[in-house]
């Protein structure tokens, strides 16, 4: 069989190319990492975001509250 990568033969038992390193069938197993780690990305981007929501939104409520007292204590 040829290597993906480097296009160069190689036994087929070896799981990778002795020329250039390369994962052999390596592309769709690349792709499966790229495609996992995008995954993983989007969940901790979502996740920071939603952390971030909930911070402004504890922000928010304690500015109001402050409000709340500021126009009590204004009467
Ligand atoms: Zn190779």
């Amino acid at each position: 069989m040829k290597c993906s990568v480097c296009g160069k033969t190689v036994n087929a038992e070896y799981m990778y190319c002795p020329h250039c390193g390369s994962h052999l069938n390596g592309k769709e197993q690349l792709q499966a990492i790229i495609d996992e780690s995008f995954q993983v990305l989007e969940e901790v981007v979502k996740g920071d975001t939603m952390l971030r929501l909930e911070n402004i939104s504890n922000k928010l409520v304690s500015i109001e509250e402050e409000l709340d007292k500021f126009l009590l204590t204004a009467k």
